[in-house]
C-alpha cells in the first residue's frame, strides 16, 4: 500500500493531501450519496457505501445477501460484525490506496472504534467527517418517492432531484427502482435508528476534533458548495462548532 502524502489542488481552489479518509455522516435521507458521487469524483477516490455493498449481494443472491436482506426490509441496522466484515474485505482493494469517502458508514460507536483500528494497523486515519445537517421532519419528505439506480445506486427524487428523463438514470440508463425501505413506515423507522444508534458515533470523532457540521438544506449545488469549504476549511485545523 503506498504510503506517499501528495498535495491535490483543483480548480475550486480546495486543497487537501492524500491519502484522504472521509466521511459524510447523516441521517437518511439527508442527501449523502448524491453528494458523495460528486466528492469521489472530485477527489479520485472510491466510494464505500456499506447499504450498496450490502445491496449488491442482496442483487446477487449471495449468502451474505441472504443474511442481511431481513434487517435492511425491517429499517434494522445489520450486526456491527457483519459489517465490518464486509469494510474489511473492501478496504483491501488497491483502489483505496489514495483513501476512501465512507458513506453509511460507521454507523455505530463500535464500528467507529474498530475503524479506527483497522485503518491506524495501514498507518492512516480518519480525516473529516462531514455533518450533513437536516432537520427530522424534512426527511420522510426526502425519502418518499425517492428513486434509486438499482446498478450505480444514485438516488432521485421527483421533485427535488429530477432525472434528466422520468424513468431511467442519467448515467447508466438503468430504469429506476424505488427501494422497499423507502417507503415512509420503514423511512421513519430509520430514522429513529439512526437517532438512536448511529448519532452517538459523532461524539466519537468530535473528540478528534475531525468533524465539521455543514447545512443540508437547499439544493445539491448548495450543500456541495458548502462541503467543499468545510474540506477546504479544515487545512489548518479543528473547526468544530458542536451543534448536536
Ligand atoms: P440510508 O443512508 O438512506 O439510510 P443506506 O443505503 O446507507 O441508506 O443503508 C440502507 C440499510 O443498509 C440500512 O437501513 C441498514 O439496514 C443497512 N446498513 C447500511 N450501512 C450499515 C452499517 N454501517 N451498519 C449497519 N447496517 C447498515
Amino acid at each position: 500500500m503506498p504510503s506517499v502524502r501528495h498535495v491535490v489542488v483543483k480548480e475550486a481552489g480546495v486543497t487537501r493531501t492524500l491519502p484522504l479518509h472521509l466521511t459524510l455522516f447523516g441521517p437518511p435521507g439527508s442527501g449523502k450519496g448524491t453528494q458523495a458521487g460528486f466528492l469521489t469524483q472530485f477527489f479520485g477516490i472510491p466510494q464505500v457505501s456499506t447499504g450498496d455493498l450490502f445491496r449488491t449481494e442482496i442483487n446477487e443472491g449471495t449468502p451474505l445477501g441472504k443474511k442481511v436482506k431481513e434487517y435492511l426490509d425491517r429499517g434494522d441496522l445489520v450486526p456491527d460484525d457483519i459489517t465490518l466484515q464486509v469494510v474489511r474485505r473492501r478496504l483491501e482493494e488497491p483502489d483505496t490506496a489514495r483513501g476512501v469517502l465512507f458513506d453509511g458508514f460507521p454507523r455505530t460507536v463500535a464500528q467507529a472504534a474498530e475503524l479506527d483500528k483497522m485503518l491506524q494497523s495501514m498507518g492512516r486515519r480518519m480525516d473529516h467527517v462531514i455533518f450533513v445537517q437536516v432537520p427530522t421532519e424534512m426527511l420522510v419528505n426526502r425519502m418518499a418517492g425517492r428513486l434509486t439506480c438499482p446498478k450505480c445506486g444514485r438516488t432521485y427524487h421527483p421533485q427535488l432531484a429530477p432525472p434528466k428523463n422520468d424513468t431511467v438514470c442519467d448515467v447508466d440508463g438503468t430504469p429506476l427502482v424505488m427501494r422497499e425501505d423507502d417507503r415512509p413506515e420503514t423511512a421513519r423507522k430509520r430514522i429513529g435508528v439512526y437517532l438512536e444508534q448511529t448519532l452517538p458515533v459523532l461524539a466519537h470523532y468530535r473528540q478528534q476534533h475531525v468533524v465539521s457540521d455543514v447545512d443540508g438544506t437547499g439544493n445539491i449545488d448548495e450543500v456541495r458548495t458548502r462541503i467543499l469549504r468545510a474540506i477546504d476549511g479544515r487545512r489548518g485545523g479543528a473547526h468544530d462548532q458542536p451543534q448536536d
